[in-house]
């Protein structure tokens, strides 16, 4: 392979403000970095990418999904939140040897790799054994994709690590000693293509003294922390920031899940804090967490990132998500001119663009996975994270303005190339890795989950009584 990899032609969307979009315009990776972004660039002996047409974006970043879930894709495609809970989280995850968490994360990986996604934030609270984590990392390793693996807990009782006896709260800490050992271990370096982040319940779902346990030893450890917050219509996800600045743990860089129903004294303590959010638009409406509130989160300067969050419901790709986000934050704009008896010939005010989309599926991302330092945009200097999406092909041609034909028009079958770390994981539409052994082992963990479950009992049982 070779060092040098020069794509000629394209439209690049390099997110990076100073850059802007070019037409006609090539991108040099040297290594595993960008090295040059301009027009007319050539470079002897590189490999050439002939993107005349085609449109490059920085890889986009899926800031929250549990990719353990791969292995019972769309087994629960009517589920709202709480039966979610009570089945996948209390029937399923139980059930998951480290083998079944090899196989999804390293098929989610490259899911994730086939849809452009070249980062993924592993939100992984599977953590039943201490071979399941290792089981954890070694599955994204596999794929070479970019990752920020969240360290969670472990999911072998729903009362015992989500709602507590009683429903007071979690009485079970996060496994230190296993943290520590991965970050002594296979996460120690911060710069390497997969990196540690801490997945946290929180307050209310936890007794404060386990909430500040967890916070504490995200601190420890060096690395950010991710929890979902004001979801549904639970009463345990209600007052959860002004609980964490009640025991002084608003960190910053701290991602906040979903957010769907945070008050505005709450939005303004995740501002003043330095934190960023993580929404899953078509999960978030699907399954009832509310609306994804990412224009709310931009007008206050918080960083939006986007995310697929579970592939038991939906389909799990960026393409979905800004498409989501795009369609309900418009639209409850709309709403609001049609309650105020707008005058109907004049447009809406203050919607949400197809630009600030794309940043939030990349850019944006980027800084919610903590990573804008090496990824997120075309900078040179940064790590060469970097999609072709095919301009040629019956639902993105002809294009006449390119953010719109990725936001709007493309769809997976468009990511005609994927590159990582400067390798190139995705070409010419087909993934570069073997499939046949990550299938059958995907194929294997089903069946067993499956029949460990069976379909007969009802996936769906009683919500929490
Ligand atoms: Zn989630």
């Amino acid at each position: 392979m070779a060092d040098r990899i020069l794509i000629k032609g394209a439209y690049v969307l390099s997110q990076d403000p100073s850059i802007g979009e070019l037409a006609g315009a090539d991108v040099l990776i040297d290594g595993d970095r960008i090295a040059e972004v301009g027009t007319g660039l050539s470079a002897e002996g590189a490999q050439v990418i002939d993107a005349t047409g085609d449109i490059v974006i920085p890889g986009f970043i899926d800031t929250h999904r549990h990719t353990w879930e791969t292995s019972i894709r769309t087994c629960a495609p009517d589920y709202a939140l709480i039966t979610y809970f009570s089945a996948i989280l209390d029937q399923f995850a139980p059930r998951y040897r480290p083998a079944d968490v090899l196989a999804a994360n390293r098929w989610g990986a490259l899911e994730c790799i086939n849809a452009g996604i070249t980062t993924l934030v592993d939100w992984s609270h599977i953590m039943n054994t201490p071979d399941h984590a290792y089981a954890a990392i070694e599955g994204l390793q596999d794929t070479g994709i970019r990752s920020v693996f969240a360290f969670g807990f472990p999911n072998t009782s729903l009362v015992t690590w989500w709602f507590g006896p009683d429903y007071q709260g979690s009485v079970e800490r996060i496994d230190g000693d296993l943290g520590r050992a991965l970050r002594a271990g296979p996460l120690h370096d911060d710069g390497a293509l997969v990196t540690m982040g801490l997945a946290t319940r929180g307050t209310n779902f936890c007794k404060p003294d386990v909430v500040r346990y967890e916070w504490e030893l995200a601190k420890e450890l060096a690395v950010d922390i991710t929890v979902h917050v004001a979801m549904d219509r639970f009463g345990y996800t209600k007052g959860q920031l002004t609980a964490l600045r009640d025991l002084d743990l608003l960190y910053p860089n701290t991602t906040y899940i979903h957010a769907s129903h945070l008050t505005d004294e709450e939005w303004g303590l995740v501002r003043d804090s330095g934190g960023n959010v993580s929404l899953a638009p078509q999960i978030e409406i699907q399954m009832g967490h509310g609306w994804a509130p990412a224009q709310k989160a931009e007008s206050l300067g918080i960083p939006v990132g986007l995310s697929s969050d579970v592939a038991t419901t939906s389909s799990a790709d960026q393409f979905t998500q800004m498409h989501a986000v795009f369609g309900s934050e418009r639209g409850r704009r709309h709403e609001i001119s049609w309650n105020d008896g707008l005058d109907g010939l004049e447009p809406t005010p203050d919607l949400i663009t197809a630009r600030q989309v794309l940043r939030w599926a990349t850019l944006d991302g980027a800084k919610v996975a903590g990573i804008a330092d090496r990824t997120g945009s075309i900078t040179p200097g940064k790590k060469a994270d970097i999609v072709i999406i095919d301009g040629h092909a019956v639902n993105t041609f002809p294009i006449i303005d390119p953010v719109a034909a990725v936001v709007c028009a493309a769809d997976i079958s468009n990511v005609d190339t994927v590159i990582i770390d400067g390798v190139i994981r995705k070409r010419d539409g087909k993934l570069v890795a073997d499939l046949s052994g990550p299938r059958a082992a995907i194929a294997e963990s089903r069946d067993y989950l499956v029949s460990q479950v069976p379909a007969q009992d009802g996936w769906v049982v009683p919500a929490l009584r």
